[in-house]
């Protein structure tokens, strides 16, 4: 049987479009039909979305309510509400969210969805096993019980030879508790090796910036404190599309009078509702971040008290290594080997990093101006207090020791980012950046949401970093209205007085026995072919379309792939990676089986909808059936239900409200009794850096080597301002993600095919008239790597010198080739050192040629 082109017939453009118009109601082949509840889900501001379901009427006759959670990997996790007539789910709207009424969210994507997972075109419906090349798409299909003992056999051989040899590659298609990890569990109670894979998702420069100067990887402001905001920045980040619950809560700050700048390469959709929009040469951020500092500093702007009290400006940093200065009793020692911040890993389970002496090194060091004399550095409170007076600013000696403090450090990296450099580098009138310096430190408070965008490039830390330093040298951090965010990830939970116990009942599903060998995703080429750090003679691969996500395809699939004696893939559809596998395994989606997703305040959960399509089973069930024919069926004697009761099982206050039947199953979602569903601020009044120093961190001794140590702009691993490279392919290649993907989970979906259905190429128009090229055109866009063929969009939306595309197309869709064929992976010495290399997407030169 060939798989290939299987699903493009399936649903045929006209059953969704009458008269030129996407209608209301659309019509399924085969399915039935689903409402579209709201052009974009998001789209009303404070709408008390939650009345209105409350008012909504009950499920007609022959018709269930049913509930799930939105796994994908968007930052929104929606509550989904579904409705089920004869056994099929017709239609999807915002499912409410307790204790926060105008919170209920679904978008386009979740709401069609429905189609693609119930066609069985689409999906993959029996296990299946190769009969043609790698790639070609042939398959015959199996039994689970021959799958099963095919996979076993193989890999009982590789785990008596070298357990870390089979590797479990679970990825992010489906976030659940049990969907995601299951396969990973797997792998440590047989001891082999999983990855650590936020570094090739492209994820993990926005952690490690965050993680050098908060300590932890996420940190926002609940985005209902930008109603306390004069001027809110969003800086590479589409939240109009991307995080589509939290756009209400900005086009309420722009209406209380907050003015919206979106900073970004291209006018993406939330540029579209902003006061301003200023584009930037992707690859620049931090140069811009450095200049707005130089301009604030050097106008004597900066916030002194603060800086002061909450970060490590005033600590001494010697001159000799660049390492803190550290005293134990009272006199300087030397600076231990590995003091250094360690990174405390990714998403997920964390990798061990570098040293980590940090603060048992001893204590760092301030220079009181009161007495004259270097002192161990003293919390915010003293300071305040007034019984100690740290210096700023200052050359010092101490015991012989020559110091600066890291502030001086600050302003010297600063200093060459004058108006002019900045906007040279930046691709923004001087003045420009001169108002938006002046706007930001005037606005009192500013805030700015930060996203992925600017963080797909090498040194990929240094965008996250950078901004979060300026809005802490501006005095914004911990400041109602204020900060410097990224996505997602506050705790919004009261501590209960008295119980320690852990809110989740997680402890069995922990217990493997074994544990997996955790390995950065930034090797996995090199463990493919090279066997370093570990070789792969076995691949499972869950939830993860990991040739059209991952850079340079041609690499995986000229290399990479073929040095992999057997791969597993298991998902619910047919994706570029299930082409290249030995045995592909059919998975349910979020709306066939149980899960939970703990976002906080919330409890979430997934039950099955829908009958599972045709033999597709859960993650759980499937590691179960391998389990019992690899000897460790101990580990997995539970149901994906089973394992939900016992997680929400636990004596913990949070649950003393909790109802089964009415929170899971008729509802879908509960709110924890310990939550606090009042916008919370992060660092408020100096507290909660998670750092060494227990301070804001702008400077990084582990960096040190790379002469990075403060925030700094590094130009792009392909410049395109000089050299050979730039010559032979002068654009710069970046992609974005919009209203359609999710990265590869809602493509061949026909009612999102009637807005677009086919990548397109943006380019502005300075750019396509040097090159002859016109709207509409077909081109050809290559570099040494590869090519792709795909119609021009010529828009002046996107800033001379860049072109760009969706991400998440497959081949299926270009004219030929895929924008990961133009990707690289190329290791960053100083990412690696910190943690792991972050795939960088968008730092990547082309050039365009009519086709
Ligand atoms: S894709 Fe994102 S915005 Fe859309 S329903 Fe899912 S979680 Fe919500």
């Amino acid at each position: 049987m060939k798989t290939t082109e299987t699903h493009a017939g399936a649903c045929e453009p006209e059953y969704f479009m009458r008269d030129g118009k996407l209608t209301r109601r659309m019509f399924i082949k085969g399915v039935g039909a689903i409402t579209v509840a709201s052009a974009l889900g998001f789209g009303v501001e404070n709408a008390g979305a939650s009345e209105a379901l409350a008012d909504e009427a009950p499920a007609a006759a022959g018709e269930k309510a049913v509930h799930a959670v939105c796994t994908v990997n968007c930052t929104s996790r929606c509550h989904l509400r579904g409705t089920v007539r004869d056994g099929k789910l017709v239609r999807v709207e915002p499912g409410d969210m307790p204790g926060r009424p105008g919170y209920a969210n679904a978008c386009l994507r979740s709401m069609s969805y429905i189609q693609r997972l119930q066609d069985e075109n689409a999906r993959v419906m029996y296990p299946m096993r190769r009969t043609g090349e790698r790639g070609s798409g042939e398959f015959e299909r199996i039994t689970w019980d021959e799958a099963i003992d095919e996979i076993a056999e193989k890999l009982n051989t590789v785990l008596a030879k070298d357990p870390q040899a089979a590797s479990f590659y679970s990825f992010t298609g489906d976030l659940g508790k049990l969907s995601w990890e299951a396969p990973t569990r797997y792998a440590a109670t047989v001891g082999a090796t999983t990855w650590d894979i936020e570094g090739i998702m492209g994820d993990h420069g926005a952690s490690m910036g965050m993680t050098m100067v908060f300590g932890t990887h996420r940190g926002a402001h609940d985005s209902r404190d930008y109603l306390n905001s004069k001027l809110l920045i969003v800086w590479g980040r589409n939240v109009a599309d991307t995080h589509t619950s939290e756009l209400r809560d900005y086009v309420a700050a722009r209406k209380n009078g907050a003015k919206v700048i979106v900073i970004d390469p291209r006018q993406c959709s939330t540029a579209a509702m902003a006061d301003e929009w200023i584009p930037i040469k992707p690859q620049t951020d931090p140069a811009l971040a450095l200049g707005m500092m130089n301009w604030i500093i050097g106008n004597d702007l900066h916030a002194k008290d603060k800086l002061v009290e909450e970060s490590v400006a005033p600590y001494l940093i010697r001159e000799d290594d660049g390492a803190y200065l550290r005293m134990v009793d009272g006199a300087v020692v030397a600076t231990a080997t590995g003091a250094s911040k360690a990174d405390e890993g990714s998403i997920g389970t964390a990798p061990a990093a570098q040293g980590e002496a940090g603060a048992d090194a001893g204590t760092f060091v301030i220079w009181d101006e009161l007495t004259g004399a270097a002192v161990p550095a003293p919390d915010a409170a003293a300071i305040k207090g007034g019984s100690v007076k740290p210096a700023l600013s200052g050359s010092f000696t101490v015991d012989g020791v020559a110091c600066r403090t890291a502030f001086d450090h600050l302003v010297d990296a600063c200093a060459p980012y004058t108006l002019e450099r900045t906007g040279e580098i930046c691709g923004i009138d001087p003045d420009v950046v001169e108002r938006l310096s002046r706007e930001y430190i005037e606005a009192q408070p500013a805030g700015i949401r930060m996203g992925q965008g600017m963080q797909r490039v090498y040194h990929s830390y240094a965008p996250f970093r950078t901004v979060a330093t300026l809005a802490m040298v501006a005095g914004y951090i911990g400041v109602p209205g204020g900060g410097a965010s990224h996505a997602g990830g506050t705790a919004t939970n009261k501590p209960v007085a008295g119980y320690t116990g852990p809110v989740y009942g997680f402890a069995d599903w922990s217990d493997t026995g074994k544990k997996a060998n955790l390995v950065p995703s930034s090797k996995v080429y090199s463990a493919a072919v090279s066997h370093d750090p570990v070789p792969i003679d076995f691949l499972w691969i869950a939830n993860s379309n990991f040739i059209n996500m991952s850079p340079d395809s041609n690499r995986i699939i000229n290399e990479v792939i073929p040095a992999i004696g057997f791969i597993v893939t298991v998902d619910p559809w047919w994706t570029w990676t299930a082409k290249y596998s030995d045995i592909v395994l059919p998975a349910c989606t979020y709306w066939e089986h149980w899960d939970l997703i703990d976002r906080s305040p919330w409890a979430m959960f997934n039950q099955p909808a829908i009958e599972p399509m045709g033999e597709s089973k859960s993650d759980v069930e499937i590691m179960s059936l391998l389990a019992k024919k690899t000897g460790v069926e101990q580990y997995w004697d539970k149901t994906d239900e089973e394992w939900i009761r016992q997680f929400v099982g636990t004596d913990h206050p949070a649950w003393d409200d909790f109802d089964w039947d009415r929170d899971v199953v008729e509802q879908g979602i509960y709110g924890r009794s310990d939550a606090l569903y009042d916008s919370a601020i992060v660092y408020a009044d100096g507290a909660g850096y998670k750092t060494d120093t227990g301070k804001f961190e702008f400077y990084t001794e582990s960096l040190v080597a790379f002469d990075e140590e403060v925030p700094t702009w590094q130009p792009p691993c392909e410049d395109p301002r000089e050299g050979e490279l730039a010559a032979k392919y002068p654009l710069v290649y970046i992609q974005y993600h919009d209203r359609l993907n999710v990265h590869t989970q809602h493509i061949l979906n026909p009612a999102l095919e009637v807005v677009q259905d086919e990548p397109l190429l943006q380019m502005n128009p300075v750019d396509a008239e040097a090159r002859g090229i016109a709207h509409g055109d077909v081109v050809r866009v290559l570099n040494d790597r590869g090519d792709m063929k795909i119609r021009v969009f010529v828009t002046e939306g996107i800033i001379p010198g860049t072109v760009a595309t969706q991400s998440g197309w497959t081949p299926d869709y270009f004219i030929e080739g895929c924008y990961q064929n133009l990707t690289h992976h190329t290791i960053c010495d100083a990412e690696e050192a910190y943690s792991m290399t972050n795939s960088a997407f968008y730092d990547v030169l082309v050039e365009v040629e009519k086709a």
